[in-house]
């Protein structure tokens, strides 16, 4: 086999097989392949697409190329969740614990952030002394003790991910659905669980802008899954505007927390539940998403999501106290320290609404920017991230607002970096007179059996 004639027959619109596209991606993998090649491929693969079975071909080819993850010595069925990515999505620090105090382990994985878009490692490693870097003897033992863990992926985990990725970001090639959809499925098929439910978001904060993009990228995911004998669902979501309030590291972690104390903010816990409940459903620990959502309900008024987020984040070398909410004690909880002990930022600016009406915009892309530039985020994966700054909006689409009164608090530690994010936050509202509609949330989701839709 030579790999000139595979990128030919892709060019030409052919499909490839199996063993073609592990020729392909292990010798890619081996050093056999050199980069010029894997990239006219990759090329190819842009403008021709991908028949499905050859996607899922790609997919498992790539999970080949490094180890597996054995989650067999964790008793019950196990449920991995993932989002596409968006601006203020916390998701999956209330969800992992949420899901788990319900009866349901989650061994998780989880990434960085990069661009305008936050990651869950670098969340949680706003807590003073956690980490993330876990081996897997220890990640599979704490996933059995307290029934959850989220750790930063092994490296040994689909290598061919980490050299292809590198390659499609200088070579044009990132924005392409089979290269997305085997990119995130291989990830989560190597990571071992039995059953996966994806977040995928679509708007201005996406990777996915449009509806029908995101939707064919669900199907194509959901149908990878599915293949592989994962039982696999997807959310289609909307990021048009920031979920929750705040956005930068601390900060999601303080909201996240006060979701898990049965408070937070409303999309946010909507989301939560509706992601939990068919978590909930796929491991077996509901009958029926009503079932699953009433359970989790109950979770959050007790407080035995925040409870297990603790013991995570203790068995993690974290101070659990980190995660309490203000005012918030008890027998099982440690008791509330006198300050908070997460990263505070020395500032707090606030922006003014320029004029009064209703918030028609609040444009994740441009938030997610300006947090980025305060140093709540990576424009280069090597930049550091400074845990403590970053913006929580006071208004968000649908509310009234009065001219001068705040639209977002700006937090910051360096005052070179404000104009910037000040310009971009401005630019990110829109103020009209009349009250516009809120946005779905919820707007489809995707099995193997299909599609429902909840809006057009
Ligand atoms: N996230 C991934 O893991 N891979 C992609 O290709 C895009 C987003």
């Amino acid at each position: 086999m030579r790999a000139v004639d595979l990128i030919l027959k892709k060019r030409d619109g052919g499909t490839l097989s199996r063993e073609e596209l592990d020729f392909l991606v292990q010798g890619y993998v081996r050093g056999e392949v050199p980069d010029y090649q894997m990239a006219a491929f990759l090329m190819a693969v842009y403008f021709r697409g991908m028949e499905p079975g050859e996607v899922a071909d790609l997919t498992m080819a790539m999970v080949e190329s490094g180890d597996r993850m054995d989650l067999g010595s964790i008793p019950g069925i196990k449920v991995d969740k993932h989002s596409t990515g968006g601006v203020g999505d916390k998701t999956t620090l209330v969800l992992a614990p949420l899901v788990a105090a319900a009866g349901v382990p989650v061994a998780k994985m989880s990434g960085r952030g990069l661009g305008h878009s936050g990651g869950t490692l670098d969340k949680l490693e706003s807590i003073p002394g956690l980490t993330v870097d876990i081996p897997p003897e220890r990640f599979l033992e704490q996933v059995r003790r307290i029934g959850v863990a989220v750790v930063g992926q092994s490296r040994r985990l689909v290598p061919a991910d980490g050299k292809i990725y590198a390659l499609r970001d200088v070579t044009g090639t990132v924005d392409s659905l089979p290269l997305i959809a085997s990119s995130v499925m291989s990830k989560k098929i190597a990571a071992g669980a039995d059953a996966i439910v994806l977040d995928v978001k679509t708007g201005s904060g996406a990777f996915m802008k449009d509806f029908e993009a995101a939707l064919a990228l669900a199907r194509t995911m959901v149908d990878i899954g599915e293949r592989a004998g994962r039982r696999t669902r997807a959310l289609i979501t909307n990021m048009d505007q920031p979920l929750g309030y705040a956005v930068g590291n601390a900060l999601e972690l303080r909201e996240a927390v006060a979701t898990l104390a049965g408070g937070g903010p409303a999309d946010l816990r909507e989301l939560c539940l509706v992601l939990g409940s068919h978590m909930l459903v796929l491991g077996g620990a509901a009958r029926d998403l009503a079932e699953a959502r009433s359970r989790l309900e109950q979770l959050l008024v007790s407080g035995a999501g925040l409870a297990r987020l603790q013991a995570m984040v203790e068995a993690q070398g974290g101070d659990p106290r980190a995660v309490l909410p203000p005012g918030l004690s008890g027998a099982t909880a440690p008791a509330v320290p006198e300050k908070d002990l997460l990263p505070v930022a020395r500032y707090v600016h606030l922006l003014p609404a320029r004029a009064g009406g209703y918030v028609a915009r609040v444009d994740a892309l441009l938030v997610g920017r300006a947090a980025m530039l305060l140093g709540a985020g990576r424009a280069r994966k090597e930049d550091r991230i400074d845990p403590a700054v970053g913006i929580v909006l006071r208004r968000k689409v649908g509310d009234p607002v009065a001219r001068g009164e705040p639209l977002a608090e700006v937090h910051y530690n360096d005052a070179d970096r404000l104009p910037a994010a000040l310009e971009l936050l401005e630019r990110a509202y829109s103020i009209e007179g009349e009250r516009p509609p809120v946005p779905a949330l919820v707007m489809a989701l995707v099995t193997g059996e299909g599609v429902e839709r909840y809006r057009a």
